[in-house]
């Protein structure tokens, strides 16, 4: 047996175990806001279900005015900036790029958690296996969050968790089943495909399932060249163990998808005899696992009907998109879908264990029902959790204290921080400072002080001053930071005249081989700043959240030679002091 070379130690005041968006952004938020904070990611990359591993598209609420912002929209917009043809591995290098960046944090990749230590109900420290390294790495920490989807923390630390769907009794929820089951949504390994302008034999696999006609597709699309699509409907493992019975499921799902293609390719005619397969996923994608128990649980009701909580510190808006356990062998369209009031709120207590105080957790292993989750874990509302959750610990560090003191005496201040910081909370305004004042007429300022920062309904709310332009402001006070909230198009209909290129971060349909975004169109680019003696210019700029340091002693501010990424008009949202914001 292989013994380990050496442990290595660490000390750090957070450690997050999973790095796909929900912990990859927990994690940047918490470092940002003065937390010395660890992610623990089992795979060589970060992403999770959105990395180039996995290939899934980040959708988040309905809605064009309801798009996440945060972490995620300046990660989105990197994205645009950087990877104009929305290559996978881009992408990949884009998330890497925002961890390792990010001097409180200190990443460890290929690591995998399997076990904890515990002192009285509290965790002290968790160990990892590092497989590239072979080479354990423990970490100290006062706080820890589980984001691995899985909620391994809770099955090493003994925090309560669920499994399954819920009986219809228990929350009310018609939509779930009579009685509780440990039923799940499955896993799916995808396909992608590329047109070719020649033939492209496919010899079908010994080991592969044979589908000789279309039966077991019924309404599951396949028609690639009109559709493109991924194929998320390969999906098995719902009435297995999605954890213990993970393995099996993985080989099942690789005999499905490469059944597929065979059946693409030699079994009827697809219109796919010019077609090569451009990859399949090895390792599938989770949809649900464990769900970590808090103080809350989420349930159909609180979507469909729009409850709202004092402790909202997030947001979700996307179906109650519930899958068939049975998934690909399901004989019709394997999801239901419900409307929920759309945005709902997702309250604090949801994302810390309730008997386990100083564990958080944000992602698909909230503290919500199964009918919730089947919403909740789209991946842009994953990412606001993790921004929340960690600005949340955060905070928790700050006044030493845990979690649910933070619900309990510091939930104002958690909630403008997050505001602060470009998140959306239904319902919560940002709090102006009102030490910024904008030379401009009233209506225009009334928009600019507003708080809103995003169109609000039908109305834009957005100021839209002229390419080229100028904007004086007048500040009551000393101004340290200047904040700008920009215009990053939240519909995105200036990116691309395709509508899918809008909806998407990533090149995921198959055969988009003339992908091709750019940046926002009002979005600023670039401008002077003359600030008292002092003049300088912002470049480059892909931040819809600007903030512009200024000489202490400044009382008067010019932003001239507004260039936006369109050339044209500049959008703006919002002007003022920044309070506290995450430093650069
Ligand atoms: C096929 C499919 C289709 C989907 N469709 C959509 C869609 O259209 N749009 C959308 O937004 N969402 C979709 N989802 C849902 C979404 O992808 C997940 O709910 C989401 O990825 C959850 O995000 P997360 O950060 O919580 O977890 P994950 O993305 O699963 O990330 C968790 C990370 O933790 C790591 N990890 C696990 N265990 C450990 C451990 N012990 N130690 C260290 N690291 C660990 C994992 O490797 C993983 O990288 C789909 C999911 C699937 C599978």
């Amino acid at each position: 047996m292989l013994t380990a070379k050496e442990t290595l130690h660490y000390d750090v005041q957070l450690c997050v175990v999973g790095g796909g968006l929900a912990g990859l952004f927990a994690a940047v938020s918490a470092a940002r806001h003065g937390a010395r904070v660890l992610l623990m990611q089992d795979r060589p990359m970060l992403g999770g279900n959105a990395s180039s591993e996995i290939r899934m598209w980040v959708r988040g609420s309905h809605g064009k005015e309801n798009r996440e912002t945060g972490l995620l929209q300046e990660t989105e917009l990197e994205n645009i900036y950087r990877n104009p043809t929305m290559n996978y591995s881009i992408w990949d290098s884009v998330l890497y790029q925002l961890a390792r960046e990010e001097k409180n944090l200190t990443l460890l990749l290929n690591t995998t958690c399997l076990g904890c230590e515990k002192d009285g109900d509290r965790i002290v420290s968790v160990t990892g296996w590092q497989l590239n390294s072979y080479t354990f790495h423990t970490v100290r920490a006062e706080l820890f969050m589980d984001c691995s989807g899985d909620s391994i923390l809770a099955e090493l630390s003994g925090a309560r968790y669920r499994v399954g769907r819920e009986g219809r009794a228990e929350f009310d929820e018609y939509a779930a089943p009579e009685t509780a089951d440990a039923c799940t949504m499955g896993s799916s390994c995808l396909i992608e495909a590329r047109r070719t302008d020649h033939p492209c034999p496919f010899t079908p696999l010994e080991w592969a399932y044979v589908f000789p006609d279309d039966e077991i597709m019924y309404l599951k699309k396949h028609d690639v060249p009109e559709s493109g699509i991924n194929f998320w409907w390969i999906e098995l493992g719902g009435e297995m163990d999605t954890l213990r019975d993970a393995q099996q499921i993985n080989e099942e799902l690789l005999r499905v998808a490469y059944g597929v293609w065979d059946h693409l390719k030699n079994r009827g005619d697809h219109g796919m005899e010019n077609w090569e397969l451009e990859w399949v996923g090895f390792l599938p994608g989770k949809r649900e696992s464990r769900r970590c128990v808090g103080p809350y649980i989420l349930n159909q009701r609180d979507l469909e009907e729009g409850h709202t909580f004092p402790d909202a510190v997030a947001f979700g808006g996307w179906t109650m998109d519930n899958h068939s356990p049975q998934g690909l062998r399901y004989m019709g369209y394997s999801s239901r879908h419900i409307t929920p009031a759309t945005p709902y709120q997702i309250p604090f207590r949801c994302l810390y264990s309730d008997n386990v105080p100083n564990l958080l957790f944000a992602g698909r292993n909230i503290s919500a029902t199964h009918m919730a989750l089947s919403s909740t874990r789209v991946m842009a509302t994953c990412a606001v959790m993790g921004q929340a959750a960690g600005t949340g610990a955060a905070v928790a560090l700050r006044h030493g204290c845990l979690p649910a003191e933070v619900t309990a005496r510091h939930m104002a201040e958690l909630q403008q921080l997050l505001l602060e910081d470009g998140c959306f909370i239904p319902g919560h305004l940002r709090q102006q400072t009102g030490r910024v004042m904008a030379e401009i007429g009233e209506a225009d300022r009334a928009i600019l002080e507003n708080g809103w920062e995003r169109p609000h309904g039908a109305e834009a709310n957005c100021v839209v001053l002229p390419g080229g332009g100028s904007l004086t402001l007048t500040l009551h006070g000393p101004v340290p930071v200047l904040r700008l909230a920009l215009d990053p198009d939240f519909s995105r209909e200036s990116i691309s005249a395709d509508s899918r290129y809008q909806k998407f971060a990533m090149r995921t349909h198959v055969d988009w081989p003339e992908a091709r975004v750019s940046m926002p169109a009002r979005l600023l680019k670039s401008c002077t700043v003359t600030a008292g003696d002092a003049v300088f210019r912002v470049e480059n700029n892909r931040r819809a959240l600007l903030l512009i340091p200024l000489p202490a002693e400044a009382r008067q501010v010019v932003l001239s030679d507004l260039t936006a990424w369109g050339g044209g008009d500049v959008g703006l949202f919002g002007v003022d002091a920044a309070r506290e914001a995450m430093h650069e």
